[in-house]
């Protein structure tokens, strides 16, 4: 019987797309030893989360955050050479509407803090202090009422109690109602939450995927939901650092090299470049969903593959850049508005030693779309003016429309399988099935996820 040596010196993996899913399986197969060779269309790697420059400042296209419950991104970043400690702003859970809410998590007393250690060196990935530190986070939430706060605290024990799993998939609004959240609640907790972690309104959005999150961020260790901000820009934090490590390990990250066509034979898959044809044992299709359902159209087989893509809808994100003079600052690095076209703003100062540069984000569908970009950066402009009280003008912005941002996160989606009906053709990217809204931690568990059924760890 052949060894799984013996089965790799036959294995030539071509990938599709330099962004988070694509770099990983890259990652994950060039660590292996298996051969493999990456086209991105574009002229840097990221996709979706890259690095951009404007005014001789880095950007990214969109502001990312993390979990700490992001395991697999957080390793990946590692071995490829990074430091979280270093590569990151780590900020305990904190929700902050400006002048409306605040949520934290609470230092714990040091009786339970020491259980929390004790907990997590012996390797309990499920240690309740979490929830804990959650409920006492709950209780003490400022711009609740009591009322309010119990009703939350309640959901949260309740979701527990059936381990954050639904009996059938519904709207994440009804949920809530069901649940006892009064509009208050939802518009002031609920809604920012599902739509930063979902980026679909809380109407639309599916209950049980906002569960998911719910349980990897909340339910676990405290660090789960630490929030992460990056200090460097998208593309250098990890697809650069994937290419290099590739390249050590002879494999070819090829930019500016888009794929046009994909033609699947029995025993090899041919990919067609302007620059020639390369031929594999197995492609791994890592482009985004709309540029994947192009590819594949073009192979009979894949047809119901291809139909389930085009099934999928999107919503958008909006990402405004302001530079301010330098001794500008928000109160908090993360700061959310109630009621505003800004949702969440970051202060790149103490993120990034930016100063005076803030991200505004406006996450999802809504009349936002409607504006010219002009239009909308002075909304925010005067927004972040009557808020806050800066009335300095900035001295330039830049508006960043992702108008398909992430696939709409909605009850029972049929999101595609890593697997098609094609033995030698794989999907990776954010949207295919799992557990995760569009992240890039869904990104980067589809790419591992394509490596291991190629050539198993
Ligand atoms: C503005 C914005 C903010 C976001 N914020 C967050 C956040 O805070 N936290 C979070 O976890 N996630 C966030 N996301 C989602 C996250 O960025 C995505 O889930 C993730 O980057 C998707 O990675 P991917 O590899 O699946 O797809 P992509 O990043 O789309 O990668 C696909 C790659 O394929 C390339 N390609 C396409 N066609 C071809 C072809 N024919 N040949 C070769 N290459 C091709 C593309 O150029 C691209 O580089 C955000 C997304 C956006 C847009």
């Amino acid at each position: 019987m052949a060894g799984l040596q013996d089965v790799a010196q036959y294995l030539n993996v071509g990938i599709i797309g330099g962004g988070y899913a694509g770099m990983t399986a890259a990652v994950m197969l060039a660590e292996r030893g298996i051969p493999v060779t990456v086209f991105e269309s574009a002229r840097q790697l990221g996709g979706r989360a890259r690095g951009v420059s404007c005014n001789n400042t880095q950007l990214d296209n969109g502001q990312h955050i993390l979990l700490g419950c992001y395991r697999h991104t957080l390793d990946l970043i590692t071995q490829v050479g990074g430091n979280i400690e270093q590569d990151f702003l780590r900020l305990p859970l904190q929700l902050t509407l400006h002048n409306h809410f605040e949520l934290k998590a609470p230092a714990l007393p040091a009786p339970l803090h020491l259980i929390e250690l004790l907990a997590i060196r012996l390797g309990w990935q499920t240690t309740p202090t979490n929830s804990l530190v959650m409920l006492a986070g709950l209780m003490s939430a400022q711009g609740l009422t009591l009322k309010q706060r119990l009703s939350a605290a309640r959901f949260m024990l309740a979701m527990r109690k059936r381990n954050f799993l639904l009996p059938h998939d519904v709207f994440a609004f009804d949920l809530l109602k069901a649940q006892g959240q009064d509009e208050a609640l939802i518009q002031l907790l609920w809604e920012p939450i599902c739509i930063s972690a979902l980026n679909t309104p809380v109407h639309k959005a599916s209950a049980q995927v906002l569960l998911n999150v719910l349980r990897d961020a909340l339910n676990r260790t405290r660090a789960d939901s630490d929030m992460l901000l990056p200090r460097l820009n998208f593309s250098a934090l990890f697809p650069e650092r994937a290419a290099r490590y590739v390249k050590k390990r002879d494999g070819a990250v090829l930019t500016s090299t888009g794929v046009e066509a994909i033609i699947a034979r029995n025993d090899e898959v041919e990919l067609r470049t302007a620059r020639g044809s390369m031929h594999f044992s197995h492609v791994i299709c890592a482009a985004s969903p709309a540029a994947s359902a192009r590819l594949l159209r073009e192979v009979p087989q894949l047809a119901p593959v291809v139909a389930q893509i085009e099934a999928l809808t999107f919503q958008p994100i909006y990402t405004v850049y302001l530079q301010y003079p330098e001794n500008v600052r928000l109160p908090h690095p993360m700061l959310g508005f109630d009621r505003c076209f800004s949702q969440w703003l970051f202060d790149r100062g103490p993120i990034s030693g930016q100063p005076g540069l803030i991200a505004v984000v406006i996450s999802a569908e809504g009349v936002h779309q409607e504006l010219e970009h002009e239009q909308l950066a002075q909304k925010v402009v005067q927004e972040l003016s009557v808020q806050l009280g800066i009335t300095a003008a900035p001295l330039w912005h830049q508006v960043i429309a992702e108008k398909r941002a992430t696939f709409a996160c909605t009850p029972n989606l049929d999101r595609p399988a890593n697997t098609t009906p094609l033995p030698n053709i794989l999907l990776a990217g954010d949207y295919t099935e799992g557990d995760y809204p569009a992240t890039l931690e869904g990104a980067v568990m589809s790419g591992i996820r394509c490596a291991d059924l190629i050539f198993p760890a």
